[in-house]
């Protein structure tokens, strides 16, 4: 009696399991189930589908290990520990689908017993412009590695948590020796396939979850955090570099890579992401310089970079006035009628011993030690002066400047600009402000309101370096803007790299469907100039017409009619 009764009672179970997993199948959500290790015990197909791994795949594989971004933690350490905790999590997930397309779920994590339940569901809305440029913009597509825009986010976050706990954090930045040679040598599909498999080799060298991202061409960027010890790094950067002894085979070539790279570490040689990367990469070239297949550490020669810094910061405040500095300008160009149309103002410094120093080398300290304020008022009231001569010469361009999110944020932005246009008694018409999505981003109300005053005065106001450091083109719809400018990293290889030429299209689809310009900036090669033409890009800017010049280098050119776009 016992005996049937166990009997009907495991009969039963068998029907409520069939029952269950019947359910799991035809979800249309994807499920997996996993253990407190995070290990995967079970998956259904929704879940295969959507990420378009196999079972076997899946199967007893720690979910950390899996291609997914979590929202609002940089791995899924973070999220187990929340999961736990509270028994549930909810948010936003990313990842990579095999065939290399990006998708998106709305994750629910639950407690379940001793074990845990993962509810995905699929929210990619292939169709939207927005979900497109998103995962452009985050991913590169020929490696499948998170990408500038998503390592800068990423070690963003990283920073902050460091912080927090008070750990370090290493950031290494490492170029292939050689890749040039090998391209131009072996062909670009072997030039590819070798960056694929590049990219997998380091991404295995390090442990699970440290992010390396691809920076661009044959750089590539490792975020290792936190690092105990300096040591463990220097040990980590010898096994790399060991693992790379082994040569690739690819097209029937044995290739042998080495690396070069420079770390920096946080939080002694920066405390955010720009100056980490830029100093790993000094430290990068510093490497170069004593031979290759080696790495260095920034702290080396980080006295003689924080002695030129001090003392280009002291000469700054005497330079504003000295009032050494000059600025040039870069025509632009309406593609559908071939003619210059404005002017971009581009700031040099004229220094008295080191002669003409870039703007990349000075900027950034301007604004660090809140030199840009007083600076960009001088920069407004030049470029003000220089448009109402161009206007006097016969020549209504409309003159374009850089505006720092500190001028931004300072607060009286609009009134010390309508100041300056009394007094250079300048047509409103004919400024145009360039800014950046950063800059609205960090001070989004002031922002907003300059923004409205700035239309109402006539300002034209265009996004420069769109696409660099995206965070939601929602905003797009609450600032009031005029032009799109595309940033020069993305027109570089437009001609090559699909991934540039899906970026910037969908930048210019962007910009039309919101009723906006499209400019972009970088253009140095014909072939660009017809691509961009091809897509209907309104404006273009780039050495292939002129470089900046000086005021009256532009009213020269632009009298002897010597900016015609050549050949096109
Ligand atoms: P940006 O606003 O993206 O300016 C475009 C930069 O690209 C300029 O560098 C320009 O000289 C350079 N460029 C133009 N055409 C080409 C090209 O065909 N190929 C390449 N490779 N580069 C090209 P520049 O003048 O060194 O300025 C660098 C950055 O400094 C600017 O980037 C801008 O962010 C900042 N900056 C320059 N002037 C000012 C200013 O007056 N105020 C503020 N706040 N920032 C400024
Ligand atoms: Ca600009
Ligand atoms: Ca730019």
């Amino acid at each position: 009696m016992d005996r049937e009764r166990a009997l009907r009672r495991i009969r039963d179970l068998e029907k409520k399991i069939s029952l269950v997993s019947k359910i799991l199948e035809n979800m249309r959500e994807g499920v997996i189930i996993f253990d407190d290790e995070g290990v995967i015990r079970t998956a259904n197909r929704s879940f295969l589908e959507i990420t378009g791994l196999s079972y076997d795949l899946l199967y007893g594989r720690q979910i950390s290990s899996l291609d997914l971004r979590w929202e609002g933690s940089p791995t899924f350490s973070e999220v187990f520990d929340l999961l736990k905790e509270e028994g549930a999590w909810r948010g936003e997930v990313w990842g990579v689908h095999r065939s290399g397309t990006i998708f998106t779920c709305e994750v629910t994590l639950l407690r379940v017993g001793s074990e845990f339940l993962g509810l995905f569901l699929d929210t990619t809305d292939k169709r939207s412009l927005e979900a497109n440029l998103r995962s452009l913009a985050y991913y590169d597509t020929l490696t499948g590695l998170p990408n500038r825009a998503l390592l800068y986010d990423h070690l963003a976050y990283t920073l902050f948590r460091s912080k927090m706990r008070n750990e370090k954090v290493g950031v290494i930045f490492m170029d292939i020796d050689n890749f040039k040679l090998i391209n131009d040598t072996l062909g670009h599909e072997v030039g590819d396939t070798l960056l694929k498999a590049f990219s997998q080799r380091v991404t295995s060298s390090f442990p699970p979850g440290t992010m390396v991202a691809r920076f661009g061409g044959d750089e590539f960027v490792v975020v290792v955090g936190p690092i105990g010890d300096i040591e463990n790094l220097k040990e980590t950067m010898e096994d790399l570099i060991r693992n790379l002894t082994t040569p690739f085979h690819i097209g029937g070539h044995r290739i042998y890579v080495t690396v070069t790279a420079g770390i920096s570490i946080y939080p002694m040689d920066g405390g955010d992401p720009q100056t980490l990367l830029r100093n790993a990469d000094i430290a990068m070239h510093h490497a170069k310089e004593t031979g290759r297949s080696t790495y260095k550490f920034y702290t080396a020669d980080l006295n003689i970079k924080v002695s030129e810094r001090f003392t280009l910061e002291s000469e700054l405040r005497e330079a504003i006035e000295r009032e050494e500095f000059v600025l040039y300008y870069q025509p632009q160009f309406d593609l559908a009628t071939d003619r210059v149309t404005g002017v971009e103002a581009l700031v040099r410094w004229h220094h008295p011993d080191r002669g003409l120093i870039l703007p990349s080398r000075f900027i950034h300290i301007a604004e660090e030690v809140d030199l840009i304020v007083p600076l960009g008022r001088w920069i407004l009231r030049r470029a003000c002066f220089d448009g109402k001569r161009l206007l006097r010469e016969g020549y209504p361009l409309k003159v374009a400047v850089n505006i720092s999110p500190n001028q931004i944020s300072a607060g009286n932005f609009t009134e010390v600009l309508k100041e300056i246009l009394r007094e250079t008694d300048f047509d409103p018409t004919f400024l145009e402000v360039e800014i950046t999505e950063n800059a609205l981003m960090k001070n989004k109300q002031e922002a907003a309101r300059v923004l409205s005053e700035l239309k109402a005065m006539g300002v034209t106001v265009s996004i420069d370096d769109f696409g660099t450091s995206y965070s939601s083109l929602n905003y797009l719809k609450y600032f009031p803007v005029d032009k799109l400018k595309i940033d020069r990293s993305f027109i570089g290889d437009i001609v090559s790299d699909p991934n540039d030429v899906a970026i910037a299209t969908t930048i210019i689809a962007i910009a039309h469907n919101l009723g906006l310009k499209a400019i972009a900036e970088g253009v140095e090669t014909e072939e660009q100039l017809i691509f961009l033409r091809l897509w209907q890009c309104d404006e273009a800017q780039g050495f292939y017409f002129s470089p900046p010049v000086t005021l009256e280098s532009l009213i020269d050119m632009l009298r002897r009619e010597s900016f015609k776009i050549r050949g096109v």
